[in-house]
């Protein structure tokens, strides 16, 4: 898979794309990332961006000739389809709010292209004329789409085969039902078996792989039923017994 990146802050990426599982992806050849920087595409020599609105009003726009002229670069034209393949991503809190179904499909994708926005947004020019999906990461607002990106690129790579070395672990994770489960992992426990006074579900530990299975399911349903209760005492304690 190839994703282009559109930024004025090329450089937030470069931690990011050598560790965890983007890297692995990238070791493997499954994932090649592309940091274009906008800067580079503007027409003057301070390097322009960005620009005043018509009408006024607060803060400035990110200018369409930078961004017309990186997609041009990229072989993206104005129209009303991408081709095919290829998901044109814009990042914006007006957009659908992302979710584990929209990762699945860019992670089903040739090519992703995805355009970091600033300021207080985008000319409505660079809007209209490309086939966006307008991705946002949640009803509040950021001051950048690099965020965002970085939210997408981490979510599609590890469903991508052959990243996360067990493969069933994507399978059980959150909002990837499995068989009994309601949509939300259980809670997990590693050693040591006591640690600060607090010890580990018996269940777990008993070689019961019956037991340790629906444990596990009713964890998981009692995480789902309990999620919208954030803070509240219950959330913190785990179901000791089985
Ligand atoms: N004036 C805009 C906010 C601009 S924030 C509004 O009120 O809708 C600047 C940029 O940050 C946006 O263009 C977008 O690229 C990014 N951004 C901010 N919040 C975001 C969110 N929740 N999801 C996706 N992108 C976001």
């Amino acid at each position: 898979m190839q994703i282009d990146i559109l930024t004025i802050f090329p450089s937030f990426f470069d931690e990011f794309i050598q560790h965890g599982m983007v890297r692995v992806a990238r070791k493997q050849g499954q994932v090649e990332i592309g940091m274009i920087d906008l800067r580079a595409f503007s027409e003057d020599r301070h390097r322009t961006v960005d620009d005043r609105p018509y009408g006024g009003g607060p803060g400035m726009l990110l200018k369409p000739e930078p961004v017309f002229r990186a997609l041009d670069v990229l072989g993206l034209q104005p129209g009303d389809q991408a081709p095919e393949g290829t998901k044109l991503l814009l990042m914006c809190p007006r957009g659908k709010q992302l979710g584990q179904s929209d990762l699945e499909d860019f992670a089903g994708a040739e090519r992703l292209v995805i355009l970091c926005g600033r300021y207080e947004g985008y000319d409505e020019r660079i809007v209209e004329a490309y086939p966006w999906q307008h991705v946002s990461l949640g009803d509040y607002v950021l001051s950048g789409g690099e965020v965002p990106a970085m939210a997408i690129i981490e979510g599609a790579i590890r469903l991508l085969p052959g990243v996360l070395g067990d493969g069933e672990s994507v399978l059980r994770d959150s909002f990837n039902a499995w068989p009994g489960a309601e949509g939300l992992d259980h809670a997990h426990w590693t050693r040591p078996p006591e640690y600060r006074g607090r010890g580990v579900p018996e269940v777990l530990r008993s070689g019961d792989h019956g037991a340790i299975e629906e444990w596990r399911r009713r964890d998981s349903r009692r995480q789902s039923s309990n999620r919208d209760r954030s803070g509240d005492e219950e959330q913190k304690t785990t179901e000791q017994e089985p």
